[in-house]
């Protein structure tokens, strides 16, 4: 697994091996553990692609028709936030939702990926919770307001590099102070990986870095001030952020 960091004014990458952090620097390593670190988003994306409904479960609770193809839709990478940040509650909104989703990182500057290539272009995969102002959703038609606040892309704790894991049957999971509230498996995505992989660099040059987040399954439910969100991936690890009032 492989993190982001920042040590005192020092932002650097290491390498996660359980509670402690490798950070190779030439010639020599360095350890840390990982409580003395500030865990930062594992990459910082140019942009993140999402995918809308991709879990029948979910299109079901949301009344909304299933699609022929991916919907898709771009948060801003100024929404980014790392495991431990604050999801601030916008005063704009009534209804904020959590939604659990493997992320995608991608490892170079791509495009026209067949689904077949799709392997050569993943790095590797982390945890995302698509946060959604659910009213203003509604209330636009479409979707860059309700999804696009400062804070509502929590993105991490790492990357598990694509060799390392199998993540075909892994379950996801999202708990809100504990409780579980989703759960399910990535084998449940109406489009699979390489498929999205094809679909989106068919249409817009993906650069190294950048992330897909690959929809939710069923059991979105809100998320209020003071309430403690958690995305969890089998072998990919656990996401968690509070939520504060702005
Ligand atoms: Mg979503």
């Amino acid at each position: 697994m492989i993190g982001r960091f920042r040590f005192d004014d020092e932002v650097f990458c290491g390498t996660v091996k359980g509670e402690r952090v490798v950070v190779e620097r030439g010639l020599y390593c360095d350890t840390y553990t990982l409580d003395e670190l500030e865990i930062l988003p594992p990459v910082n994306p140019s942009k993140i692609v999402c995918v809308g409904l991709n879990y029948i479960e979910h299109a079901r609770e949301l009344d909304m028709e299933l699609p022929g193809y991916p919907m898709i839709f771009l948060k801003p990478p100024s929404a980014v936030i790392g495991h431990g940040g604050d999801i601030i509650y916008p005063p704009g909104s009534r209804h904020v939702d959590f939604e659990a989703e493997l992320a995608v990182v991608i490892r170079k500057r791509c495009r026209n990926v067949s689904a077949m290539r799709a392997g050569d272009v993943i790095l590797g995969y982390s945890c995302f919770n698509d946060v959604t102002a659910r009213d203003i959703q509604q209330e636009d038609g479409q979707w860059t307001r309700a999804k696009g606040f400062d804070t509502f892309a929590p993105f991490g704790p790492f990357v598990v590099k694509a060799g390392s894991v199998d993540i075909s049957n892994a379950y996801i999971r999202s708990r809100v102070n504990g409780q579980l509230r989703q759960d399910s498996s990535i084998n449940n995505m109406i489009f699979d990986i390489p498929a999205l992989v094809e679909f989106i660099s068919y249409i817009m040059t993906l650069e190294k870095g950048d992330v897909i987040a690959t929809g939710t399954p069923a059991g979105v439910g809100q998320l209020y001030p003071g309430d403690t969100v958690e995305i969890e991936i089998e072998g990919v690890g656990t996401l968690e952020n509070k939520v504060v009032k702005a």
